[in-house]
């Protein structure tokens, strides 16, 4: 059984990738290019699942995970970090923001979508569609 995720990226090819990756897996995705269609998507369409790149317009991921993990009703979903970054600290300030994890790009295709799927538990069947 798939499920829904919504992958919050402005890079075209990373998104492609992505994309690609988790259909062959069986997963709805829903795409959002900026931070803030990503937080409003997240709060209006009910994914299972959040994938989320740092650097956005506008609105970066660090905020967006915020926003989503202060509010009761939205703080159960996994929200992951998508990030090119990687220097000494980093790890720590994605945590902090309230991600619930997070990959490094560049993306590894041979394990990205099984990585993923540690982070849904039951998750899928319990927040379908409405
Ligand atoms: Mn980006």
């Amino acid at each position: 059984m798939g499920a829904r995720i919504l992958v919050i990226e402005d890079n075209a090819a990373n998104m492609a990738l992505m994309r690609y990756l988790l259909e062959a897996r069986n997963h709805l995705v829903l795409e959002a290019g900026s931070g803030e269609d990503g937080l409003r998507m997240a709060q209006t369409e009910g994914p299972d699942l959040v994938l989320c790149d740092i650097q956005l317009p506008g609105m970066d991921g660090m905020a967006v995970a915020r926003h989503l993990k202060s509010d009761s009703e939205y703080k159960p979903i996994p929200v992951l970090a998508v990030t090119a970054y990687a220097m000494k600290g980093d790890r720590e300030r994605i945590l902090d923001a309230g991600f619930d994890g997070y990959f490094s790009k560049p993306i590894e295709p041979e394990t990205f979508a099984l990585e993923i799927e540690k982070f849904l538990g039951g998750n899928s069947t319990a927040r379908g569609p409405e």
